[in-house]
């Protein structure tokens, strides 16, 4: 790899008597390239915006949740349910349990918040003792814009029909490994997920996700038929879309724990970082980009 300063322009500003500033001027003059024609910048721009900093978050143990990165939202951090509501609207039903966000009916939760494309991290443990079989041990659901479910069921030494199974995009694709814990462990999503784009009202690009089960990929960037549900096909919406839709969690009669929920919305870095638009892109609508 070339060094960043390279030895010639630290002979030519040595002689020239210029100091650290001119240095990296002068390499950065070097290390201007042709034009991208994807950007509007040249290749190893020093112009092009820096990477915002962003704190990681800790890892989660088994005893105790981790933290969200610094520039998350956090959704639930095991105190309250404030964040969220039931689906359609009024208090939740899910209920605050030791820490964990229990599945609790009849409703089911969603944000507050709407989101488009979004990072999302989450953690659940099935019940313990597993009971029922197939689709009834321990079903919950995330929901993407409230609409695409990523499947939440304990298939540890549990089958079921494989476009169903924990980690399926529900009713259209199986997840490509089964990555489930044995009940009552702590298991992780965490899911990118990217909104169909809709351009004078057609659909140019299917909604996708992409998916890492207890850190092991299940979903890549996996295409989305259309609103996910129980025996049917799914097609796209004919015409236009949401921007933007809640995250929600499914009741599903089974009590699945959940802690250490966060988002980070995607939009307005892809855009700054990668084309140069500098744009507040929650406030555009999804066919923008
Ligand atoms: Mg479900």
């Amino acid at each position: 790899m070339k060094s960043f300063i390279s030895s010639k322009a630290a002979r030519f500003a040595c002689a020239a008597g210029v100091g650290l500033a001119g240095i990296l001027a002068v390499a950065a003059e070097e290390h201007h390239g042709p034009q991208q024609p994807w950007s509007k910048y040249t290749v190893h721009d020093m112009s092009r915006p820096v990477p915002p900093v962003v704190t990681p978050g800790t890892v989660s143990t088994p005893e105790k949740p981790g933290t969200a990165p610094s520039d998350a939202i956090v959704l639930f951090d095991g105190k309250d349910l404030s964040a969220w509501q039931s689906s359609g609207g009024g208090d939740p039903t899910f209920k605050v349990v030791d820490g964990a966000a229990l599945s609790y009916g009849p409703k089911n939760l969603e944000t507050k918040e709407k989101f488009g494309d979004v990072q999302v991290h989450l953690e659940w443990a099935e019940p313990v003792p597993a009971q029922g079989d197939s689709q009834g041990r321990g079903n919950s659901g995330v929901f993407l814009m409230g609409l695409f479910e990523v499947q939440v069921l304990d298939n540890f030494k549990n089958p079921t029909y494989p476009d169903g199974q924990c980690s399926a995009v529900y009713g259209q694709y199986p997840p490509q490994v089964n990555a489930c814990r044995p009940p009552g462990e702590w298991q992780t999503y965490d899911i990118v997920f990217h909104t169909p784009r809709y351009a004078e009202g057609k659909l140019v690009e299917p909604a996708n996700v992409t998916v890492l089960h207890n850190g092991v990929l299940t979903q890549d960037h996996q295409r989305i038929e259309g609103p996910t549900g129980h025996m049917i096909v799914a097609k796209q919406p004919p015409s236009s879309f949401p921007a933007k839709g809640p995250l929600g969690l499914q009741f599903h009669g089974n009590p699945v724990r959940y802690r250490n929920i966060w988002v980070r919305p995607l939009e307005a870095l892809d855009r700054q970082q990668h084309t140069g638009e500098v744009a507040a892109a929650t406030e555009k609508p999804a066919d923008s980009k």
